[in-house]
Order: C-alpha cells, then sequence, then structure tokens
C-alpha cells in the first residue's frame, strides 16, 4: 500500500506520528505516511528527524523509489511496526515553499508575457533557477517580467490546492505550459491554483499567500544556445 503523503494537503504540517512498513538496509524507512517531501519536480527533498521512544534518527535525505517515499536515516536502529514521530526541517521547507511559488509566478508571467514555455526548474532554499524556451534574449525584458512578478507576489493572492479530472484540467490553455512534460498519467491531477492569476498540475508544496514569498529579485539570465534561456532568482524578506 502507498504511503500517504501528507504534504500534498497540507504544506504547513511540521509534525506527524507514524508506523514504519518496511526499512531497507537499516536506513531507508518507509511509513505509513509522511509530511516528508521526496526529491522532485524541482523541489529537494525534505530533512528531518523520525523520533522512537525519545531516540533521535536524522533524515538525511527523503525519495521517491518505485512509488515509495523512503527516508534515509543517518543510522541503523528503527524496524517495521515502530511508531515514531516525524519532524521536519521548517525553516528548510519553508524557503523551498517560498521559492516555489515564486517560480509558478515567473512562470506564468514568462508564459503569458512572452508565450515561453517551462522546460526546466531547480530550486534551492537560497536560490532559484527556470529553464525557458524562448526565442528573444532581452534583459530589459526579462527585467519587466520580474517586476510583474513582484506585483503579483504583492497582490496578496491565496494559493488553493485541489484536484481536478485530467480531462477536464488538459482542456485549460494555462495548464499546459510545460514543455514535454505532461502531467502523469492519472485521473485525478493536483492543481495549485495561484488564485486570479495562475494555476498549474503541481505535486510540490506551495506558500498559503503569495504575500509570503518576499521580494522575487532578478540575479542573473543566460543564454543557453537555440531558444533556451535560463534566469536565476533570490527572494528578500523585508
Ligand atoms: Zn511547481
Amino acid at each position: 500500500m502507498m504511503a500517504k503523503a501528507l504534504y500534498m494537503d497540507d504544506a504547513y504540517l511540521k509534525e506527524f506520528e507514524a508506523t514504519i512498513t518496511s526499512v531497507k538496509d537499516g536506513r531507508y524507512i518507509v511509513l505509513d505516511k509522511t509530511a516528508f517531501y521526496p526529491n522532485g519536480g524541482g523541489q529537494p527533498h525534505d530533512t528531518g528527524t523520525l523520533l522512537r521512544d525519545g531516540e533521535t534518527f536524522r533524515v538525511v535525505f527523503t525519495g521517491k523509489f518505485s512509488g515509495d517515499i523512503s527516508h534515509e536515516v543517518d543510522k541503523a536502529g528503527l524496524k517495521q511496526g515502530d511508531k515514531v514521530q516525524g519532524i521536519i526541517d521548517w525553516d528548510r521547507r519553508y524557503a523551498l515553499m517560498r521559492y516555489h511559488t515564486a517560480a509558478h509566478i515567473l512562470s506564468g508571467v514568462f508564459n503569458k508575457e512572452a508565450g515561453a514555455l517551462i522546460t526546466g526548474n531547480q530550486l534551492d532554499i537560497a536560490k532559484g533557477r527556470i529553464d525557458f524556451s524562448l526565442e528573444e534574449f532581452d534583459r530589459e525584458k526579462m527585467a519587466a517580467y520580474f517586476e510583474m512578478a513582484q506585483a503579483i507576489a504583492e497582490k496578496d493572492l491565496p494559493i488553493k490546492v485541489y484536484y481536478m479530472d485530467r480531462e477536464e484540467a488538459l482542456h485549460i490553455p494555462e495548464m499546459v505550459k510545460l514543455a514535454g512534460v505532461l502531467p502523469p498519467a492519472v485521473k485525478q491531477l493536483r492543481i495549485v491554483d495561484i488564485e486570479g492569476f495562475d494555476r498549474q498540475a503541481d505535486g510540490g508544496t506551495h506558500v498559503r499567500s503569495t504575500r509570503e514569498i518576499g521580494k522575487i529579485v532578478f540575479t542573473k539570465a543566460e543564454n543557453k544556445g537555440k531558444n533556451n534561456r535560463r534566469v536565476y532568482y533570490t527572494l528578500r524578506t523585508a
């Protein structure tokens, strides 16, 4: 049975109780449910701790392997059937949430203003990077798009997460701006909706309001060859 991914419906869940369903090589732990986000979709994995009877096991990596969310801990000792308390490193996760929502705003602006398709993205706790398929390489225009993204962030738009039938979702034009990356072949898609601005099928964790992002700062643009543009940004809080 696949573990329940608690972060899908509550990105602000920091602690949870769970039962270990399997242990591989002593250090790879699968739980019946988890708030730990596994590496994927440009968003890095969560770190944190699993506590069992007061003993701490550090989660150094979380990944998805054949459908299972696996928590790599720093030492052996956990056993199948153990009850644990999971605690995610919130500062790290929250930074990644802010960067992720900012990436959606930037993608939305670049797509609406220049018809750019997103070909890749990578978030980090102190910087973000997005790759676009875009004919022009014009730093001034890019800077203007960043200004627009900043104006969206300041609008305090709510971000809602809900599910939608795949067929219905794929008929919404703004939903298909990921070049060559079709959402997985499932009936229901998880939609991240920046209300009144942008909707996207997405498995990541996001803030509740664009206001939480802070200031979106354009740091660098690179010309990666034919139609391939890369922009970097950082976020600043007041
Ligand atoms: Zn996303």
